[in-house]
């Protein structure tokens, strides 16, 4: 963009979003969407950023310097154990991973060098459904800052920030970094992540670090989310209708010995999905993903088999598009120990995309008759 004159130039701060200064900070096509994101998730502030990923980065980046600590819940997205174990280690701050469904295990592992606590509902391919309400209330109570990775939720399971006081339970998390690319995006073929606050002076702390690194996002990819931003609602509900069908139909196969799936009666956390996701006996909902444990009897070759005897289910990474997707996970390479809660075996992950349930179910009992 050009200024009109150099006094139109000096005068114009990179800050106020109101219009054009320089392509990395954004421009009214960035705006309108971090409005949006805002209004659907309950914040103020909002930054884009290249990739989910990118969110999550940011945030470390942002927050913690050397001789910080940063706790994670061990079944977090594992590109964001990657961060810690990688550039978070090499900077001098250190991590320490907990029990995702352990409150007391959380609040023995913060300390005075704590600055930092990442929280995940539901976790990553296992599915657990943490205690969310009282991790929340345990890091308050401790003073430190609490940043969740609400893609799972994208703002329409659960309100991640307390908007409402006095309702109960009330969620009052500081910082909500969201994967656009999963629900927001929905086409699979878009990238993008935000960070969202409510709180002015921690909002510019992150956007200092975004405007320091060229974190901007292209205005083309903005637009794609834009326009399918509108039908997020509807599309969470379908894909969410036909996993749980899927997900029942699953728990009735005997070579699945567990179903996760935090709407499931028996699935790890349930009751914590159903306090925070079911409010005022309306049920929110839940992400379009569960995951199996194939009978420990079976090799991770017959596992792998299994996938790869799946036609509607391509394998393929990410989640939140119209395709249906199956990653089988040797789960032990992944967490500091093996969940108390999950049976020995072998794991896969379902992601359910708009295909009609009929098929997606047709196909899984195809695919079961290679382990027959
Ligand atoms: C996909 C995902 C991310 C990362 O998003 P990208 O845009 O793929 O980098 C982060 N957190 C969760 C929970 C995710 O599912």
């Amino acid at each position: 963009m050009f200024f009109p004159d150099v006094a139109a130039m000096r005068s114009r701060e990179w800050k106020d979003k109101t219009a054009y200064t320089y392509g990395l900070h954004g421009t009214p096509t960035s705006y309108t969407l971090e409005e949006r994101l805002c209004a659907l998730e309950g914040g103020q502030q909002c930054l884009l950023v290249p990739s989910g990923l990118a969110a999550l980065g940011l945030v470390a980046l942002s927050l913690l310097k050397s001789g910080d600590e940063v706790l994670i819940p061990d079944n977090a997205y594992g590109p964001n154990k990657a961060i810690a174990e990688g550039e978070l280690k090499n900077w001098g701050i250190t991590h320490q991973y907990y029990d995702p469904m352990d409150p007391e295990d959380l609040e023995a592992q913060i300390s005075s060098r704590t600055k930092l606590v990442w929280l995940e509902a539901a976790g990553s391919v296992t599915l657990e459904f943490p205690d969310l309400v009282e991790m929340v209330r345990i890091c308050q109570r401790r003073k430190v800052l609490t940043a969740l990775d609400n893609t799972w939720g994208a703002g329409l399971a659960f309100p991640p920030f307390d908007l409402t006081p006095g309702s109960a339970p009330a969620l009052g998390v500081d910082i909500s970094a969201h994967a656009l690319t999963k629900y927001p995006s929905g086409g699979g073929d878009v990238l993008m992540g935000s960070v969202i606050t409510r709180d002015a002076s921690l909002h510019l702390k992150l956007k200092l670090t975004h405007m320091r690194f060229g974190m901007g996002v292209g205005m083309n990819d903005v637009e794609m989310i834009l326009r399918s931003l509108p039908s997020i609602f509807l599309r969470y509900q379908a894909h969410d209708r036909t996993t749980r069908a899927l997900a029942s139909w699953a728990q009735a196969q005997p070579e699945f010995v567990q179903v996760l799936h935090p709407a499931l009666e028996n699935s790890p956390g349930h009751v914590h999905w159903k306090s925070l996701c079911q409010q005022d006996g309306q049920d929110r909902g839940a992400a379009g993903l569960f995951s199996v444990v194939l009978d420990a009897r079976f090799s991770q070759a017959q596992t792998d088999a299994f996938c790869d005897a799946l036609k509607l289910f391509r394998l393929g990474y990410s989640w939140g598009g119209p395709i249906s997707l199956v990653v089988p996970y040797e789960l032990e390479t992944m967490r500091k120990a093996w969940p108390k809660h999950l049976k020995s075996g072998t794991v896969v992950r379902f992601s359910v995309g708009l295909e009609a349930l009929q098929d997606l179910q047709a196909d899984v009992q195809q695919a079961l008759c290679v382990l027959r």
